[in-house]
C-alpha cells in the first residue's frame, strides 16, 4: 500500500473489520444559527455535510442499534466506531453532550467514537466530561476538526468563521486529553493552489495529527458556492490536477498519519457539481495509479520536521 490505509489500522489495532456507525444528533452549527455567523460555509447544504444518517429524532441508541442490524447482518461485523456526523457535535449543552456520548459508550458492539465538530466548538470542560466518560473503558476516541485549509485567506473567503489559529488550538487541548484528531481537509477550494496543499500537509504532521480525511469540493444547489458557480465566478480545477494534488498532500504528509478517507462520496441530486461526475473509486483507483507512475509514497517528502537545516551536520538522523 503507497499510504497509510484506515481500514488496514482497524484490523490491526481490534483484530477485525471495524465499521463506522452515523449517528444523528440533528442540532446546528454556529456558522449558521447567528453565533458566529448566518448561512455558514459557502458550501454547506441543509444536511451540515453529513448525508448517510437516520433521523435525528430517533434516539442515539436506536441509531445505533438499527445501523448495527444492517451492518452487521451484511458484513459479519461485531464491532463499531459511533460516528457522530452531521453538523456540530459538540454544539450543544454540556450535559446533552455528556447523556449522548454515554449512550453511545455504553451501546454493546461500540469500540470507539469519533466526534466531528468545528475548532472553535471543543474546549476544556466538553474534552474532560469526555475523558471521564472514557476513562475505565477500551475506546478508539477521535475528535474530528473541519479545517478545510491552512490558508486563513481561503477560510475568510468560504466563510468558515474561523482562522487557523482555533484549529491549532483545538489540536493541542485535544491531544493533551490523549484523544486522537482527525483533520478533514478540501484540497480544491477556490483560491488554493499547490503551495497550499504543501502546507496542509505540513502543518498536520508538524502538529502530530493522527488521522485525515479528504474531500474535494462539491457545489450544492442553492448555496452561496452554488450561486458562485452557475455565475461562473468560481473555477473547479480539472479532476486530473486534483488528482495531482492528493498525491502531492500525500508524499509530503508523515508517514505514520493515517488516512481516513482519500475522497468524499457526495450525493449528486442537488448537486451543480460532484467529484466531477466521477465514481469515488474510480477516482481513489486514479490517485493510486499516479503515486504509482510517480513512484512515490506516503511520506516520501516529509524531510523538513525537526530542524531540517541541521540534518547536513547529523546526515543520518531523521
Ligand atoms: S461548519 Fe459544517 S455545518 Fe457549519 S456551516 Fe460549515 S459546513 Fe455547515
Amino acid at each position: 500500500m503507497r499510504y497509510n490505509a484506515y481500514s488496514q489500522h482497524l484490523i490491526e489495532k481490534f483484530g477485525t473489520r471495524v465499521y463506522k456507525l452515523p449517528v444523528n444528533l440533528g442540532g446546528t452549527c454556529p456558522n449558521r444559527d447567528g453565533n458566529l455567523g448566518w448561512g455558514g460555509c459557502i458550501y454547506c447544504g441543509a444536511e451540515g455535510a453529513g448525508y448517510e444518517a437516520l433521523p435525528a429524532s430517533l434516539p442515539v441508541r436506536k441509531q445505533l442499534e438499527r445501523n448495527m442490524a444492517y451492518i452487521g447482518k451484511h458484513y459479519r461485523a461485531h464491532k463499531y466506531i459511533a460516528y457522530f456526523q452531521s453538523f456540530t457535535n459538540t454544539y450543544l449543552p454540556l450535559e446533552l453532550f455528556e447523556e449522548n456520548m454515554r449512550v453511545a459508550i455504553e451501546t454493546p458492539g461500540v469500540v470507539g467514537l469519533s466526534i466531528s465538530t468545528r475548532p472553535d466548538c471543543i474546549n476544556d470542560d466538553y474534552l474532560d466530561c469526555l475523558a471521564k466518560l472514557a476513562s475505565g473503558h477500551e475506546l478508539e476516541i477521535d475528535i474530528e476538526l473541519g479545517l478545510q485549509t491552512v490558508n486563513y485567506h481561503t477560510l475568510a473567503s468560504v466563510n468558515r468563521g474561523h482562522t487557523l489559529a482555533e484549529f491549532v488550538d483545538a489540536v493541542l487541548r485535544t491531544h493533551r486529553r490523549g484523544f486522537a484528531v482527525c483533520a478533514h481537509l478540501i484540497l480544491n477550494l477556490p483560491g488554493d493552489d499547490e503551495l497550499d496543499v504543501i502546507e496542509n500537509a505540513k502543518l498536520l504532521s508538524a502538529l502530530g495529527i493522527q488521522y485525515v480525511k479528504l474531500h474535494a469540493l462539491y457545489v450544492p444547489a442553492n448555496t452561496r458556492l452554488g450561486e458562485l458557480y452557475l455565475r461562473g465566478e468560481v473555477r473547479m480545477i480539472p479532476l486530473e490536477e486534483y488528482v495531482q494534488r492528493v498525491v502531492t498532500f500525500l508524499e509530503y504528509l508523515h508517514p505514520g498519519v493515517v488516512i481516513q478517507r482519500l475522497i468524499g462520496r457526495a450525493p449528486e441530486e442537488n448537486t451543480l457539481f460532484c467529484n466531477w461526475g466521477t465514481s469515488w473509486w474510480k477516482i481513489r483507483d486514479m490517485i493510486v495509479e499516479c503515486m504509482t507512475e510517480r513512484n512515490s509514497r506516503q511520506g516520501c517528502r516529509c524531510d523538513y520536521l525537526n530542524g531540517k537545516a541541521l540534518k547536513r551536520f547529523s546526515p543520518g538522523r531523521a
